[in-house]
């Protein structure tokens, strides 16, 4: 056991918010966590009130990007049990973010204690009402305060959260990707990493002016074969067929994606993870053999797709007829929150007991 500190809040926010209309991202748990890394070690965990961090404007996260995160949740179950959902596979993921951006890695046991004991502390955060969870958010950053470009010494490992509703989402309309870049073999796409989400910003930008939620992003080279969107992995269902883009270095490896794959082949549908043209899902779209497209993510969970564009046209998809994700959606959760017996070992109970403080 890690002897991380305590500082309690003396004012809890809880009585201030309102469970039933909660701003997405916007409510934050009252505590946070946070341990640095220097001289090679992370030392001084500690749980303390939310709130501002002090920051040099030298802060090497600031200029050179070294920052990772993650996103998770946390369901309290009909009979009052708190759930984590594959917490170990964010850790992995963590790791080889951190990896890839010469960031140090986390130990498992900090980030498992460092997150249970913040969910006791926390623990009245987590809504209970249907559909909803604490949105965990870990994340590491670079902490020196040094100007010039290199690997940072300092680091710090943080988590805070936001109670969130049932993530209510109008049926997606997407807008595939043929001049802009996400990510390039060998770049840092895989990754869960800052950077990756502010060069998408202006794209993405151009494509809500013309009323598209999102982009579906092709690849760097051809812009031909089919990758992922902004923050969720991309499935379509062509000929009865769960098809979505294999993981090869270039898309990130969602753990909802991961987890649908595994529930379909479960219910016996045929899955394949390999390379989609644009044209091979337009084709679909057009003879009507595209029956279902989603977009999955930690967020949302499954997202139906009812429009896609592709250089100017529109091809319109039934959503109402989208039984299959909406089928996925409603098991995957009812395994996030316990309301049927999990059995692929994906969710990890907080033991509450052990956490008096
Ligand atoms: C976080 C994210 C996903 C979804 O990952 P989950 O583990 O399912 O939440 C997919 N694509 C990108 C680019 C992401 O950032």
């Amino acid at each position: 056991m890690h002897n991380f500190s305590v500082t309690k809040t003396t004012k809890s926010r809880l009585g201030d918010v309102d469970f039933d209309v909660i701003p997405f991202g916007r409510i934050f748990a009252d505590h946070m966590f946070i341990i640095d890394y220097e001289d090679g070690e992370w030392k001084n965990g500690r749980i303390q009130p939310y709130g501002p961090i002090p920051l040099s404007p030298a802060l090497s996260a600031m200029h050179y990007g070294q920052a990772i995160f993650e996103g998770m949740k946390a369901y309290r179950t009909h009979d009052d049990r708190i759930l984590l959902f594959r917490p170990l596979d964010n850790h992995k993921r963590l790791n080889i973010s951190a990896e890839r951006m010469c960031m140090p890695q986390l130990p498992e046991d900090i980030f498992m204690e460092a997150l249970e004991l913040w969910l006791g502390i926390d623990s009245d955060w987590i809504p209970s009402s249907d559909g909803s969870a604490l949105y965990i958010r870990p994340f590491m950053i670079a902490t020196d305060d040094y100007l010039g470009v290199k690997p940072s010494n300092k680091y710090s490992f943080m988590i805070y959260g936001c109670p969130v509703n049932a993530y209510y989402t109008s049926h997606l309309r997407i807008r595939i990707e043929d001049k802009y870049v996400r990510a390039a073999q060998g770049g840092v796409g895989y990754a869960k990493a800052a950077g990756n989400y502010a060069a998408a910003m202006y794209p993405a930008s151009l494509a809500q002016k013309e009323g598209y939620h999102q982009l579906l992003w092709t690849d760097a080279l051809e812009h031909k074969y089919l990758e992922e969107l902004g923050t969720s992995n991309f499935f379509a269902i062509i000929n009865g067929r769960l098809i979505t883009p294999e993981i090869n270095g270039t898309i990130l490896h969602g753990i909802t994606r991961d987890s649908v794959l595994a529930l379909a082949r479960e219910l016996g549908t045929t899955v394949e993870e390999r390379p989609i043209t644009v044209e091979e899902l337009l084709q679909a779209a057009e003879d009507g053999s595209l029956t279902e497209a989603f977009a999955t993510g930690t967020a949302a969970t499954l997202a139906r797709i009812e429009v896609i564009n592709y250089k100017g046209k529109d091809y319109t998809l039934d959503v109402d007829k989208h039984q299959y994700a909406l089928e996925l959606s409603e098991h995957l959760n009812h395994i996030k929150n316990g309301r049927i017996p999990d059995i692929f070992g994906w969710v990890h109970e907080v033991e509450m007991h052990t956490l008096q403080v």
